[in-house]
């Protein structure tokens, strides 16, 4: 650890988040070691459970290990999901294990990803924590209603057994994406809903995740072997993952995790042709960081790096939707306004994300090391379609005319592209 050691409670990184936030980790934090010690003797361990221990704890680590380069490339990537693939053993241990060895269930594969990945700390205990609690959420319903996997030689559980299986996994899941997202929510200034919860094909994931560890828990109480099987289907699924994750990135700007060119290109003819249908109007603003060479001359191109971050999240907060914010080129980003009424709305627009971005500071090191706050200016061109332009490439052509009077005007302005085009009666 870079702060001298865990034991420098004061340095630890924890503490830099919102007060909220802290309070909220140290909440989840207690209600995990509250869960784990009320449920933890409620049922007897067997012998028999020692054993089907001992089988999902060998699955787990040999799945673990093998997926540990693609956990590896996963994690250097940019904002992928957050799939949880340990879920599988966890779910699995929770369906057929008492909770004494679903929490060293808990431990061991939590332990493996500690050992493996350099994270904070305070993110290693929270989400230790927020797996904990599902964990003992989902064992303590198995609890409740008395249910006791049968013996591995018996015959396959009743739909009623199913039922059981099914809720307990529901509630695992639940309780994870409410406990992160929590954690998100409190973390990510204007965090949108699929910030929180992730999207429908991440949850698509979780669930298959989720029903693999029912899978295997069945197997197990029938024919043990069978459960070698899930290993493979685990690490296939979790390369499957790295895909999803190549494909976001390949829609993405590295550096700002904004839309990137092509990516937004192809959304922005989609909604010209929608808008074409529905004969609405689409605005288009481009904008152009003004002297912007000046500030990376001034200090340096990782300062200069800073700011386009920041300009990037200042235009995500003005515009909720991922895709209709692009990084266009070096400094300029391109904008797209569906449903846009009148060239006067589109304006309005155009100079509230302006006066934004003027009203933005920045707080940045320069190249000798001397902090400094800079801020920024903007040129914006604008133009509307059908009004100005019947295509994309026009449209684009058509707000870079307007972005290049915007900058000959003296900067600092947003400008309408001229000559409206003369609309057929
Ligand atoms: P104007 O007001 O006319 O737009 O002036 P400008 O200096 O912003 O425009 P110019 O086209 O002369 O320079 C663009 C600058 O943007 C130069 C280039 O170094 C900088 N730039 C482009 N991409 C990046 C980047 O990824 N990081 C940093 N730090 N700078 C970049
Ligand atoms: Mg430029
Ligand atoms: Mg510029």
């Amino acid at each position: 650890m870079d702060d001298g050691g865990w034991w420098r409670v004061p340095s630890w990184p924890l503490w830099q988040l919102p007060a909220p936030a802290v309070a909220y980790v140290l909440t989840v934090e207690t209600a995990a070691i509250a869960a784990a010690a009320a449920i933890a003797t409620a049922a007897p361990v067997h012998s028999q459970d020692l054993l089907t221990f001992g089988v999902l704890a060998a699955c787990s680590v040999v799945h673990l290990q093998a997926s540990r380069r693609i956990e590896r490339v996963r994690r250097v990537t940019t904002g992928g999901p957050q799939v949880d693939l340990t879920s599988i053993w966890l779910v699995a241990a929770v369906c057929c294990l008492p909770p004494l060895l679903v929490l060293g269930m808990v431990v061991l594969t939590r332990g493996q990803r500690w050992l493996a990945f350099d994270r904070p700390p305070h993110r290693n205990w929270f989400s230790a924590a927020s797996i904990t609690c599902a964990a003992c959420a989902a064992s303590g319903v198995l609890v409740a209603v008395g249910h006791r996997p049968p013996p591995m030689t018996d015959v396959p559980g009743s739909l009623a057994e199913l039922a059981v299986l099914t809720a307990a996994s529901v509630v695992y899941w639940v309780a994870q994406l409410v406990l992160v997202g929590g954690a998100i929510g409190l973390t990510t200034p204007r965090a949108r809903l699929v910030d929180l919860v992730g999207d429908l094909e991440l949850n698509a994931i979780d669930v298959a995740t989720v029903c693999l560890g029912v899978l295997v828990s069945i197997a197990l109480t029938h024919a043990p072997l069978v459960i070698l099987f899930g290993v493979p289907v685990a690490v296939v699924l979790h390369r499957a993952i790295l895909v999803r994750q190549f494909e976001n990135d390949a829609r993405c700007d590295a550096k700002t995790g904004l839309a990137n060119t092509v990516h937004w290109r192809q959304i922005a003819r989609k909604e010209l042709a929608t808008a074409a249908r529905r004969d609405d109007g689409v605005g288009l603003l481009i904008i152009d960081l003004d002297h912007f060479k000046h500030l990376n001359d001034r200090y340096g191109h990782l300062a200069g790096d800073d700011v386009l971050r920041a300009v990037a999240d200042a235009l995500r907060a003005e515009v909720p939707d991922f895709d209709f914010v692009a990084r266009f080129g070096g400094e300029e980003f391109s904008i797209l306004v569906p449903g846009v009424h009148s060239q006067t709305s589109l304006l309005h627009t155009g100079e509230r994300i302006r006066r934004t971005l003027e009203r933005l500071t920045v707080a940045v090191t320069g190249d000798r090391g001397d902090p400094a706050v800079v801020g920024v200016t903007a040129s914006v061109g604008a133009a509307m379609f059908p009004d100005h332009a019947l295509n994309l490439d026009d449209l684009l052509r058509t707000a870079d005319t307007a972005l290049y009077a915007a900058k000959r005007g003296g900067r600092n302005r947003t400008c309408l592209a001229a000559d409206p085009l003369r609309r057929p009666a």
